[in-house]
């Protein structure tokens, strides 16, 4: 349910109504908007209570949320969330561009690459440290000696650096040095991990699971609210399908569709959307045209001998190409791809 307010509800009657919630054992999660106050009332017994708090003070309405997410959906929250960290901003017309790396391998392949990205455009920096790699085999990434070099290169350039985690019990470690921390593909369903993240008062980036359906996003984002944290982006980063031509199958239609129930920005990853440089900016600006919140996007600066997905990114000047194209169709659509200025 949410309990609506009435414009000019006072401080004294919003927080009566959220005492009021929780006495029926609910959780009242308050969004305090432009216009007015609501309070989504989450739990199993919902409707049990909604005459009682039909009749609270300043309290306009009670109404049902017919999704099955609730503090994401746009039912509960009309306004676009803009997330900051650091120095990105994304949402409603801020755009960000997170550029960098698939691994982090060395210092000086992560400092080059921030200098890089950070003068043509880039709005933050992304390098993976703990690598969910398909082979036990392959390169797993530099772990903590992995996130120094990140801090480094946040030092120098001024970029929020945004990085995977893959496990709760790394999330305290991650998140000491991490602005936005990543929540894979391979894990947008690890419930635990969603929540750990929930209470790290650090930014998510949650990516779509590749066999995951909208509303298992929105679910899963949900457990990330739900855990007290607002700061959530969502991003589409491709599907399975039966194509095999790219990697993934980057079903664009979600970026309008997520816009229509959630309140939350959308992310789009073109790199692991497409898996070949020559699509990728292509794709990013027709991301862009779909409405995309943000881009996060592969860079390295020798992507032949990259340790890992070195097939999809973009060199240095491929990057700034892309930037320049980005730039123009963000303009058509009122976007701005800008550092955060807050
Ligand atoms: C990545 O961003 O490098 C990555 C592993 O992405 P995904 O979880 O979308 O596969
Ligand atoms: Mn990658």
């Amino acid at each position: 349910m949410i309990v609506v307010m009435k414009q000019g509800a006072t401080k004294e009657q919003i927080e009566h109504m959220i005492e009021q919630v929780e006495r029926f054992g609910l959780k009242a999660h308050p969004i305090y908007g432009t216009e007015r106050t609501v309070i989504a009332a989450i739990g199993e017994k919902r409707d049990e209570h909604r005459q009682s708090l039909e009749s609270g003070p300043g309290v306009a309405e009670v109404v049902s949320i017919l999704a099955p997410y609730k503090v994401a959906s746009r039912e509960v929250k009309p306004e676009p969330t803009v997330v900051r960290a650091g120095s990105l901003a994304v949402g409603n017309s801020h755009m960000g561009m997170i550029a960098g790396p698939c691994s982090i391998e060395s210092e000086e392949q992560m400092l080059s690459t921030a200098h890089a990205v950070k003068a043509a455009g880039a709005t933050a920096l992304r390098g993976g440290a703990f690598k969910p790699r398909t082979s036990p085999y392959s390169f797993q990434g530099m772990k903590e000696d992995g996130l120094k070099i990140l801090a480094t290169a946040r030092e120098e350039t001024g970029l929020a650096v945004v990085t995977e985690v893959m496990a709760a019990s790394d999330v305290p470690l991650v998140a000491k040095y991490a602005d936005v921390l990543q929540i894979g593909a391979r894990n947008m369903q690890n419930y635990r991990l969603l929540e750990a993240a929930g209470e790290s008062g650090r930014a998510v980036l949650l990516k779509r699971g590749a066999s995951a359906t909208m509303d298992e996003l929105l679910l899963a984002a949900e457990y990330i609210l739900n855990a007290g944290n607002p700061n959530v982006m969502l991003c589409e980063r491709g599907i399975r399908t039966f194509e095999t031509h790219t990697r993934f199958s980057l079903t664009l239609a979600s970026v309008p569709y997520l816009h229509d129930r959630t309140h939350l920005p959308v992310v789009v990853d073109p790199s692991h959307g497409t898996g070949h440089t020559n699509l990728v900016p292509r794709m990013a600006a027709a991301a862009i045209a779909a409405g995309a919140d943000g881009l996060i996007v592969e860079v390295h600066p020798d992507p032949e001998n990259a340790l890992s997905d070195g097939y999809q990114s973009l060199n240095f000047e491929q990057f700034e190409e892309m930037m320049t194209l980005c730039h123009r169709v963000a303009e058509a659509v009122d976007k701005r791809i800008a550092l955060n200025e807050a």
